[in-house]
C-alpha cells in the first residue's frame, strides 16, 4: 500500500537522485537519512567487499571530533575553515568547538546541492557559523572567497580541515599534494591542518583496502583512492606534525583503553594534524 513519501525520498530542486553523491553516500555510511537508493547501493557494494565498511566513516568522524576538541582546548586557535563539511550529522565541527570556545568561528565549504538544501540551515545555526558553496579542490577560489575572507582572519592562526575529502579528488596522483601546498602556503604561522584519508596500510589489510577502492571507484559515486602512509604524509609538506603524526584514525588519541582488536576496515583510514611553523 502506498504511504506518505518518506522525507528522504523528497528530492530537492537541482538534485539528481539517479546519481550517487559523495555527501549522500557518506551520510548512508553514517546511518543518516539524507540519502537515496543509489547511495545505499554504493554502501552495500563496499559492504560486500568488507562487511565492516561503515567503520571508514565512523572512524573518520571520531577522528574529526577528537581533532576539534584538541584544537579548541590546546592551541588557542579560534577560527576554522572546514573543507567538505558533509551533511549535518550528530555532532558537527561548530558544535564540537563552540562547546569549548563559544566564540570560535567556523566556515564550512561544500559543493553538494543536498548539503546546500538540507544542511545549510542546520550548519549556519548561529552568527559564528557560515556556509560557502564552492569547489574545495580550487584553493585560489576558496582563499579568495568573499565569505571566507569576511569570517576568517588570515593574519591570525586558523584550523584548516580536509577531512575525508582528498581521497575523492580524481586526477593525477600528485595533485592533492599540490592543492594542499597552495592552502598551506596561504596559512599564517601557528595554523593547524587536519587531514583524514583512506589508507592502504601496506600490510595484510592492503588487499581489503584495494578491494574497497575498486568498488568505490567503479560505483555510481566514482571516487575513493586509498593512499599509503607516505603519500598521506606528503599532503602535510612543510608542517610540523603533532604527535603521533599520520596514524590510523582509530589510534589518534582515542578516548579510552581499547578492549577490542581493530577490524580490517579500521586499518584502512588514517589521519593526522600538522602545525605551520
Ligand atoms: N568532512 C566531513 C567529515 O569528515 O565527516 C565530511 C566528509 S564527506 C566524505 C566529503 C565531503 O566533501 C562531501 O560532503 C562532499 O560533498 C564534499 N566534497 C567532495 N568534493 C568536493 C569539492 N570538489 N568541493 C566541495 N566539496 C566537495
Amino acid at each position: 500500500m502506498a504511504g506518505p513519501v518518506p522525507q528522504t525520498d523528497r528530492v530537492p530542486v537541482g538534485v539528481d537522485p539517479t546519481r550517487a553523491s559523495i555527501a549522500r553516500v557518506y551520510d548512508a555510511f553514517l546511518n543518516g537519512k539524507d540519502n537515496y537508493e543509489i547511495d545505499r547501493e554504493v554502501l552495500r557494494g563496499v559492504q560486500r567487499a568488507a562487511p565492516e565498511a561503515q567503520e571508514l566513516a565512523t572512524e573518520n568522524r571520531g577522528f574529526l571530533i577528537r581533532v576539534c576538541r584538541f584544537i579548541a582546548t590546546q592551541t588557542g586557535v579560534h577560527q576554522y575553515l572546514d573543507c567538505g563539511s558533509g551533511l549535518p550529522t550528530a555532532e558537527n565541527v561548530h558544535q564540537a568547538v563552540q562547546r569549548v570556545d563559544p566564540d570560535s568561528r567556523v566556515v564550512y565549504v561544500d559543493n553538494d546541492p543536498v548539503v546546500l538544501a538540507h544542511g545549510r540551515a542546520l550548519l549556519e545555526e548561529n552568527e559564528n557559523t557560515h556556509f560557502v558553496s564552492a569547489d574545495i579542490f580550487k584553493p585560489k577560489e576558496i582563499l579568495e572567497n568573499e565569505i571566507v575572507r569576511k569570517h576568517i582572519d588570515f593574519t591570525e592562526p586558523l584550523a584548516f580541515f580536509q577531512l575525508g575529502t582528498l581521497h575523492h579528488y580524481e586526477g593525477p596522483n600528485e595533485e592533492p599534494a599540490q592543492i594542499m601546498r597552495e592552502y598551506i602556503d596561504a596559512l599564517p604561522s601557528g595554523s593547524y591542518v587536519a587531514i583524514s584519508h583512506f589508507l592502504d596500510p601496506e600490510n595484510e589489510h592492503s588487499s581489503i583496502a584495494r578491494k574497497m577502492e575498486d568498488v568505490f571507484r567503479h560505483s555510481p559515486m566514482g571516487s575513493g583512492t586509498f593512499r599509503t602512509k607516505a603519500e598521506i604524509e606528503a599532503l602535510f609538506d612543510g608542517l610540523e606534525m603533532i604527535d603521533p603524526g599520520v596514524t590510523l584514525c582509530a589510534d589518534w588519541w582515542q578516548d579510552g583503553p581499547r578492549l577490542k582488536p581493530l577490524n580490517q576496515v579500521q586499518y584502512c583510514i588514517a589521519g593526522g594534524v600538522g602545525r605551520k611553523p
